[in-house]
Parts: structure tokens; sequence; C-alpha cells
């Protein structure tokens, strides 16, 4: 797709455009300064625009320096070997605060208010955008879809503003100081990354509500105030502040990862390990004190197995979102210190426990730990990575790992957790896990879509299984897992191919694992599942009829084998406590 990148044009002299055309000759890696495009004041005379590809160009030229903007323009676009990315970049803006409005009579409407306040030093135009999608959810949603009856005003005067594109809008302040822009947001889908209304409750997320300066860093803090009714609750991950339902985040990446419940729902919480675990219940007739002991009881000891993977825990406390309602496509949705769960009403009671231990490794598996592709994560379009067999494979596997950790499975639970993952991946065929990584963001119709998930945690499994028995159970996947958190994340960045493979092999004893990436993760070929699991002292049953599958394990098996085995199953020394009897 070709994309053009807008930068002011300063001087519409045909030199200085010759000299742009120079500078796109001379630096065809740098393509955001290819061309220099005018914004000029949309009464000005002597503009012109034309479209193209869904962008407008303003043109303020002479005659001669028009035609000749006006042809370059055209042949650019034209070329074929050109690629640039849309880079609008806002005036710099500071103090910025968001006013949400989910009172009773917003969200009778099913229309949030939202105002944005901030602070400008010049009259250069302020860029706003809203995200595209939200992360985890690895779909194109387009917020801005559902922002209605827009307006921009400073000292309560109007001021002039226009979209750029379909998510982003141009404010022009005519003087420094202080602006309030504000709209209404359609909140009408029940979805863990947009936003939802009942008639006594809301949810939303930063990324649906919070518009950002364009082509700046995201690297700022802000506030938001919740205007709600007097008797209702508001539940966030932000940090609350000492002004009534007002909250803080340090950077846009926290403010938008940091979902919102607004009204009447049920609240409870445990303290594992000093730290405060929330479950809020929508509606809050779903918290029976049955579903709250479970829950909780669940909370109370996976929670323990996989703080003991990474044995570093950043949030203070954790929040778990949950919403049983009619809902056609449940899940999760995890976030740094929080994770959305939705539950069709009618399946409550088949809640898994394996909902929760996903969503809360997820914490630190990709919320902390993520691909460099994804560091620092991109809002405004999608942002594909080849490792989400990994983001979330592997976090399946330990969703799994966590709960027989935990004695929340026993071991045949988790076997049969095993079994599941081996049928997926039978059953997808020859599919390459990079490949169904990538492929997320259109999602393929074609048996890729979502096999990342179970043939990711199969991999997960045969790798820990590999390094255990290659290290003499003295490292495991735990280590990997642990060490690129603190080689990566703790630096700032994101992991590579190269530190993913380099620390599976030194986990092993520097084995080899060239192969296995090449045949198994990249390539399609079928996973060595019987030969692997036979290290774990543990055999595949195949029904031949009907494509069923067990996981059992080998009668005498060999010491080492069940020394694996066991450590997969209880943890060891170093990756979690022991299973309770
Ligand atoms: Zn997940």
């Amino acid at each position: 797709m070709f994309r053009l990148a807008l930068v002011h044009l300063i001087d519409s002299s045909l030199c200085a455009l010759l000299s742009a055309i120079a500078r796109l000759v001379d630096a065809p890696a740098k393509p955001t300064h290819w061309l220099h495009i005018i914004r000029a004041p949309a009464t000005s005379r002597a503009n012109t625009a034309f479209r193209h590809g869904g962008y407008v160009f303003l043109l303020r030229a002479t005659a001669r320096g028009l035609a000749v903007t006006a042809a370059c323009t055209l042949a650019a676009i034209s070329a074929t070997t050109l690629q640039a990315q849309v880079s609008w970049v806002s005036a710099p803006i500071s103090a910025v605060h968001y006013d949400v409005t989910a009172d009773s009579a917003s969200v009778g409407s099913r229309k949030l208010g939202v105002a944005m306040t901030f602070r400008t030093a010049s009259t250069k135009p302020v860029v706003l955008a809203l995200p595209a999608w939200s992360p985890g959810h690895y779909t194109l949603l387009w917020f801005a879809r559902r922002v209605s009856n827009f307006t921009a005003e400073s000292n309560g005067s109007p001021l002039e503003w226009h979209m750029l594109d379909y998510q982003t809008w141009e404010i022009i302040p005519r003087a420094p100081g202080e602006i309030r822009v504000s709209f209404k947001y359609l909140a009408d889908t029940i979805d863990r990354a947009v936003a939802w209304t009942k008639p006594n409750f809301s949810f939303f997320n930063g990324t649906n509500l919070f518009m950002y300066p364009a082509g700046r860093s995201l690297e700022w803090g802000a506030s938001v105030t919740v205007h709600t009714e007097p008797s209702w609750r508001v539940a966030t991950g932000m940090t609350p502040s000492t002004q009534p339902n007002t909250f803080s985040a340090t950077r846009y990446h926290d403010l938008v990862d940091m979902p919102f419940f607004v009204g009447r729902f049920a609240i409870d919480s445990t303290n594992v390990q000093n730290h405060w675990i929330r479950l809020a219940m929508y509606p809050d007739s779903v918290m029976t004190p049955a579903l709250r002991t479970r829950f909780l009881g669940w909370v109370d000891r996976f929670v323990p197995a996989e703080m003991a993977v990474f044995r570093d825990v950043e949030f203070r406390n954790y929040t778990i979102f949950f919403v049983a309602d009619t809902i056609v496509n449940a899940g999760g949705l995890e976030h740094q210190n929080s994770q959305m769960d939705e539950i069709p009403l009618a399946r409550l009671q088949d809640t898994p426990a394996s909902l929760f231990s996903h969503e809360f490794f997820h914490s630190w598996n990709v919320k902390r730990l993520r691909p460099a592709d994804m560091v620092p994560y991109r809002y405004s379009d999608a942002q594909p990575t080849r490792w989400l067999w990994v983001s979330e494979g592997i976090t399946d596997y330990y969703a799994n790992v966590a709960l027989v950790r935990g004695g929340i499975t026993d071991s045949t639970g988790f076997y049969n957790a095993i079994a599941a993952y081996i049928m997926a991946a039978d059953h997808a065929g020859a599919v390459s896990l990079s490949d169904a990584s990538l492929s997320v963001w259109v999602n393929p119709a074609n048996s890729m879509s979502g096999i990342y998930y179970p043939k990711g945690g199969l991999a997960g499994f045969l790798l820990d299984i590999m390094i255990r028995d290659a290290s003499n159970n003295s490292n495991s996947l735990d280590t990997v897992m642990r060490t690129l958190y603190n080689t990566t994340y703790k630096h700032g960045k994101g992991f590579t191919s190269s530190n993913w493979w380099s620390e599976v092999s030194r986990a092993s004893g520097g084995k080899s694992f060239d192969e296995f990436r090449r045949r198994y993760i990249d390539g399609r070929e079928p996973m060595p599942v019987d030969a692997v699991l036979a290290l774990a002292g543990l055999r595949v049953v195949r029904d031949g009829a009907n494509g069923r599958v067990r996981v059992t394990e080998t009668p005498n098996a060999s010491a080492k084998a069940v020394m694996v085995r066991e450590g997969i199953l209880h943890g060891d020394g170093s990756s979690g406590p022991r299973r309770q009897p």
C-alpha cells in the first residue's frame, strides 16, 4: 500500500520544491521528507487541492510552481518503488487531562462524554489521533468510527479543526494556551477491546477514548476524571489521586492499558504474596458466594506459580474485570495490571480457571516481555510479529502449567490439555507458527487462524522438555522466560529471534535449535511429538478412527525422564512451588 508523508511547506517557491525533490532522490530511505506539502488557510485563494488515495494535498504556490508541484507529486504517486508511512506531526502539547462522563444519562444514550484538555505553547496545528486497535486484540477496529459531536475550543470560543484522515483531527490554535476538545463516544458493543454500556454500567478502554498527539513521543503523563452517579463505583488499574474519581498514568502506553468499570458492579479481593488481586464482576448478581470462593480460590493457587517463573512482580495490585452477558465471542484481554474477561451468562458456571491464569501470565509475557516488533506499541495501524506463538501459545502453555503446579488440576488434567494441543495441531495440518502469527491481522479463513495458541502451546511444551532433558533438569523454559524478561524487558527492549533462540540454546547447554526452528516453527513439518514426549516419560496414544489423542505416563520410564516430567508438573527448585497434596 502506498502512503504519503506530509511535511509542512515553509516556502512554496520552486527552489524549495526542487530542494525537496532533491532530498527525495538523495535519501530514499527517509521518505518522510520526500515532498513538501503546504497546509494553508482554507480561505486562501492561492490554495488548490487534490485527492489521491484518500489523502488531501493542499498546495500553495505560484502558478508555475503549482504546476511543477502537481506534476512532480503525481509522478511520485505513480512511482511504485516509494514507500512511506503517514507521518502527521502535532505541535507539542502538555498538561493533558481527560474527563469521561459515564452517568445515568450518558450510559442511557449509550454515548460516553469525552473531553481532553491540554496546553500548547504556539499557534502551530495540534494533530490528535485515536488508536486503530487495542494491544493484545490483534484486529483493526478503528475506534475513531465511534466518535461524534467533535468540537475544539479555547477560552470558550470555537477553534477551526478538520480531519486529516479517518482517525486524525487537526486543530488550529488562535493563541498559545489551553485547548479543550470534546466528543461523544458510541459505547454499544460488548467486546473486551471496545466500550460498552448498560443502563447502570459502563466499560471502556483508554484506546477507545483517549486521543494522542500524532508523531510525538508517547512518554507523557496524564490524568483522568470520571463523572458518574454518586452511588456508582469506579474501578481501574490507574493510580488514584486525592481528587474524587481521578486517576493518573505516567505514559500514554499505561493510560490506554488500564480499562475502567463504572457503575453498579460487585468487587472483592484476595491477597497473594502481598499483592491485592481484585475481582470486579458485572452484573453484581453474578458474584455469588460460591462463585466468588471458586474464582478467588483459583487466584490464590495459580498466581504464586506464575510469580515464581519470573520472580518479579511490578504491579501494585491487579484487577480481574469480568462481564457475564449475551456474549458471542467469549474470552479475555490482557493488560499490564488487569484482565478483561467475558463469558456468556448461560455458561457462567463453566468458566475455566485457565481463562484467568492465561490472562494473568500475560502480565509478564507480552505486556512486559514482548517481541521487538511490538516495542513500542504503535496505535495507528497493524503491528505484525512472527512471535504470537510465544506471546499467546506459550502463555497458554503456562496457563496450564500454573493450574497443575497450583494444584487446581491434577496431572491428568494437564495431560488432557497437552492432548488438545496435539489434536489441534494435527487438525490444522501443514501450517507454520511464524506465518500464523503474522497473519492474525487478516483473520485468515484457513487453518492458520488462531493455531498459534494450541500449536504454540505445544511448541512451548516440547521446548520445556528438551531444555530440561539437555540440562539434566537444571534449566527449563522457565529459565528462558525469566532470563529474557531480565535481559530485554528490564532493559527497555523487546526480544529478537536471536535473543530467543540463543537463550533456548544456552539453557540447553549449547545445544543447537536451528533445525527445530527451521522445521517446526518457521517450517510446516509435523512436530516430533512422540520422540520429545518420550524424554519426559510420556507417550501419545492415538485413536486412528476419530483422531482422538491421549497423553499418558509411560510405565517404567527412566529416572531422568521422570525427573523431567516431575519438574514440569511440580516446578523445580528454580521454577515454582510444590503442588499442594
Ligand atoms: Zn492471550
